[in-house]
């Protein structure tokens, strides 16, 4: 018998993955990516022996990692070498406190009570609330497909909505178990991996300090491309067929189906199904025929995006942990100058990855490879946005903190290079709407059912997988995306597999 074939748009994590669970499960598979290599946001830069990661740093979630793994036939400890990183992170603030986020009670019981008597206690109950809203969230929410509006807003899932606190604000929420600001500001801050300000996300998300002080925040060694080169030789070794320098120029529609894809190079594809991996808004907007829904998607709230700097340096700084988060003052202004002025924040916080310090191979002998996150709005066309300026600046505040606060006063001396990423540069190498580095943003209305859904609502051979489309960004939520899509595409096929099947009842 034929095989049925699919398309995917893109070798982003969730392409390969959903590529993977495709090939697995019976069909040939075709990715056309436009870059020379895959990963997406994942990718990494190699430069003069000094190893990059692009985008993410911490490999959260272990356990659907594992999941995916496992899906594809495989355990992920034969493929990756993982090392916990605790303390997590050493955030700084600006007033010269410092903390180390770990998992060891004892040191955060000593830090703790050292700000605030009560903080302690107020801490312990945070993250009991943080564990009841990732394990509710992950079978509920997150970890299922919704296929109509009823299933959603179901009464069984209502009274949800209150115990998840959905419908209120984090920061807000956080005042409950904490009455200094600078804890406040430090345990909702990691709202920031998605894109999200505390002001604006669910007090839902208090989920994230939970996994990382609970379930690790880990590092695979050889850095997170490891993790993209292990699923893509899975997926190969699954039959995928992965096509590079391959940018589509074109989804071609007949009636309520897609036909096939143009490459830019005039190439065209067909296939029984489709996959979008590349940013959900782009293709509505980009790939797909004029439509009124890419107007709707332009108007949604987006995440922020971020000013890079990789830098390879040719000293070493063992003062810089693994992981730093430097707030600035102004925790509430600095939020609405990133996500409603779509600015550089005045006085800007920033977070630095130095992963030589746990992998002595991301860096030649003595030196140190330095990647600098700084969070800044997205494009926006009525904000006065003068990058080269922004980016000086950004730049500048860096160098003061580290040389205040850390003694690296000769740092810029010590760079041999710097690689510099903003939001115009995702917007040209990723395709991301408004340069939005997260994709669409997470709020209350964005969310769920009300996300824009996996599979299109006219074309219905076109699906989506991604961090855009449900259940959303990072990526463990987008390998749960990879898992949703090839399952509703499998469901719509009527050839669901024996182990999804099982999944999905060992997990009501
Ligand atoms: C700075 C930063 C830090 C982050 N930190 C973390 C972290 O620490 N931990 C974490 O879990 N997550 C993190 N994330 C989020 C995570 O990186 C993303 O959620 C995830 O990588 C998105 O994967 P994706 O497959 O949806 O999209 P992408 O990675 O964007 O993949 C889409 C692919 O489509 C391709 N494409 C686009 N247009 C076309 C076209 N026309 N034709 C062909 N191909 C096309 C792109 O080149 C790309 O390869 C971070 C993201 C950023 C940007």
């Amino acid at each position: 018998m034929q095989k049925p074939t699919a398309i995917v748009i893109g070798a982003g994590i969730g392409g390969i993955t959903t590529a993977a669970r495709l090939a697995k499960n019976g069909y040939e598979v075709t990715v056309l990516e436009k870059e020379s290599t895959p990963g997406g946001r994942c990718n990494q830069i190699l430069r003069e022996g000094h190893r990059f990661d692009i985008g993410p740093t911490l490999f959260l979630m272990p356990e659907i990692w594992e999941e995916t793994f496992a899906a594809l036939g495989e355990k992920m400890s034969d493929h990756l070498a993982l090392r916990r990183i605790d303390p997590t992170y050493k955030v700084h603030f600006d007033d010269g406190l410092q903390l180390e986020l770990t998992s060891n009670i004892g040191d955060m019981q000593t830090q703790l009570e050292k700000v605030d008597k009560t903080a302690f206690t107020g801490f312990l109950n945070y993250l009991a609330e943080g564990s009841k809203h990732y394990k509710l969230s992950l079978e509920k929410f997150v970890g299922r497909n919704f296929y109509n509006i009823f299933e959603y807003f179901s009464p069984g899932n209502l009274p949800l909505l209150f115990k998840l606190k959905a419908l209120r604000k984090h920061y807000a929420n956080t005042g409950r178990f904490f009455r200094d600001e600078r804890l406040k500001a430090a345990f909702t801050f990691q709202n920031m991996y998605l894109g999200l300000s505390p002001y604006d996300a669910p007090a839902t998300y208090s989920l994230l300090q939970y996994t990382e002080l609970a379930e690790g925040v880990w590092y695979p060694m050889g850095g997170m491309y490891a993790a993209i080169e292990a699923l893509v030789k899975i997926a190969e070794r699954l039959g995928v067929r992965f096509l590079y320098n391959a940018p589509v120029r074109k989804i071609g529609v007949e009636g309520s189906r897609v036909a096939d894809v143009h490459l830019q190079d005039g190439r065209r594809f067909s296939a029984d199904i489709f996959v979008g991996n590349a940013d959900l808004p782009y293709i509505y907007k980009e790939l797909l025929p004029a439509n009124a829904e890419s107007k709707k998607l332009e108007n949604k709230l987006y995440t922020c995006s971020t000013i890079m700097f990789y830098w390879g340096v040719d000293k070493e700084y063992p003062q810089i942990a693994h992981h730093n988060v430097f707030l600035g003052g102004g925790y509430k202004a600095s939020f609405d100058q990133i996500f409603i002025d779509h600015t550089l924040p005045e006085v800007p916080s920033f977070y630095v990855h130095a992963p030589a310090r746990t992998d002595p191979a991301a860096a030649p002998n003595g030196q140190e490879t330095l990647y600098v996150l700084v969070p800044v709005g997205h494009l926006d066309a009525r904000a006065q946005q003068d990058w080269e300026a922004l980016v000086n600046r950004a730049r500048e505040t860096v160098f003061t903190r580290l040389a205040r606060e850390l003694g690296a006063a000769d740092l810029r001396e010590h760079i041999k290079f710097e690689i510099a990423y903003w939001p115009p540069v995702w917007k040209k190498r990723f395709n991301l709407e408004k340069g939005a580095a997260f994709g669409l943003s997470h709020n209350f209305w964005q969310v769920g059912y009300l996300r824009p859904q996996n599979r299109h609502r006219v074309y219905r051979n076109l699906y989506f997988a991604g961090a855009s489309t449900h259940p959303g960004t990072g990526l463990p939520i987008v390998l749960l995306s990879a898992k949703l899509t090839t399952e509703r595409i499998l469901k719509e096929a009527g050839t669901i597999s024996v182990q999804n099947l099982n999944y999905a009842s060992s997990h009501g």
